[in-house]
């Protein structure tokens, strides 16, 4: 994919140089039983930056949020998730094949959040028509959009008090984390955010530039159960300190950065907001959404082939998309608006 600007997600960005001698050095041994150091250390680091007892290493954030869904849940309970979540919508079905655990998909208002009567009249009574509800799902960030702090406090508050536990994806948090810090501490603020939850997925995989890996933070409880669940799903890793090396490294230097993604996103907007016949969503932080009006003569599996065929790859689900990341620099904005400013001449 050397010719293309690829903007179709921050998961495609490739270990740097440094970040490869970091691993290459890392001490391992076996995790399934403990051993390894660097897994450790890292599983305490997250813990400890975000405020929870423990946090597990996993290959995945589909497995993390898995994880933590069948660590709150039994067999028939249900979860209360967003109709665009990804641990609803974009990871299979996972909870419901895997552990008979019910989704219950609540609709967003513009902003990604949920009215809190929404959420309210989605826990079941304790009937026996019902599944149980037992856990409140939130993203953040959710397709990039940041949510609101007194939010997250009030959705989680009420989520206690039906006695419902609260799991955060925070695949991004630290993309929110970063966007409402401003010139303050980013970790701090992730903490923050986190700390309204019982427990919480962190992706190294996204922005933070590390080839794979996830960890899920909860108590000491919870944890336990996520271990065992994660060796039942297949999740349990051997010598993974060399992939823990990463994620420190990401942890190390990739987090302020996250905010030139997100100026970077900015400007790649405002450039495209101008060009007739398409809509740019709102954003927040490192993901550009855009529609095709009604009127314009391509669809938008269309638009994004033409895209293609220009040098610029997207993706497009719903709307299209662009994410910006650490392979994406400023003079590939300059580039990608010229693009899609001369791709846009055939949509009028
Ligand atoms: C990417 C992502 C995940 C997990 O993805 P994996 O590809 O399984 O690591 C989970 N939630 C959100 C919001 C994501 O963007």
């Amino acid at each position: 994919m050397t010719d293309f600007i690829d903007f179709r997600s921050d998961t495609v960005t490739r270990p740097s140089a440094e970040m490869r001698s970091v691993m290459a050095a890392a001490e391992v041994g076996d995790d399934a039983y403990g051993d390894d150091p660097s897994v450790r250390a890292l599983q305490e680091r997250v813990a400890d930056i975000l405020g929870f007892d423990e946090a597990i290493f996993l290959p995945s954030g589909t497995q993390s949020n898995l994880c933590a869904i069948l660590a709150h849940c039994q067999r028939g309970d249900e979860y209360l998730v967003g109709q665009m979540a990804h641990c609803y919508r974009w990871e299979g079905g996972g909870a419901a094949v895997l552990g008979s655990v019910q989704p219950q998909p609540l609709e967003h208002l513009a902003d990604m959040t949920f009215d809190l009567g929404t959420i309210e009249a989605a826990i079941k009574p304790d009937d026996i028509h019902f599944a149980r509800t037992r856990l409140l799902a939130l993203e953040n960030t959710i397709m990039g959009r940041v949510l609101p702090t007194d939010y997250i406090e009030a959705a989680t508050a009420l989520a206690a008090d039906h006695d419902l536990s609260a799991h955060l994806d925070g695949a991004r948090l630290f993309n929110a984390a970063v966007s409402l810090a401003g010139n303050g501490d980013p970790v701090a603020m992730a903490a923050r955010i986190a700390g309204h939850f019982d427990s919480v997925s962190v992706c190294f995989s996204k922005g933070l530039g590390a080839p794979v890996g996830s960890a899920l933070c909860g108590s000491s409880e919870f944890i336990r159960r996520a271990r065992r669940i994660r060796k039942m799903l297949g999740g349990v890793m051997r010598q993974s300190g060399i992939l823990a090396a990463a994620a420190e490294f990401a942890l190390d230097r990739n987090i302020p950065r996250l905010a030139e993604d997100h100026r970077r996103a900015r400007t790649l907007a405002e450039g495209i907001s101008t060009i007739p016949g398409i809509k740019v969503g709102p954003i927040d932080t490192n993901i550009v959404t855009f529609s095709l009006l009604p009127e314009t003569k391509l669809t938008a599996g269309e638009f994004i082939i033409s895209l293609r065929d220009a040098g610029l790859l997207v993706s497009g689900a719903y709307d299209i998309r662009f994410v910006t990341h650490l392979g994406i620099d400023d003079s590939d904005i300059e580039r990608a608006i010229e693009l899609v400013t001369t791709c846009a001449h055939d949509l009028i």
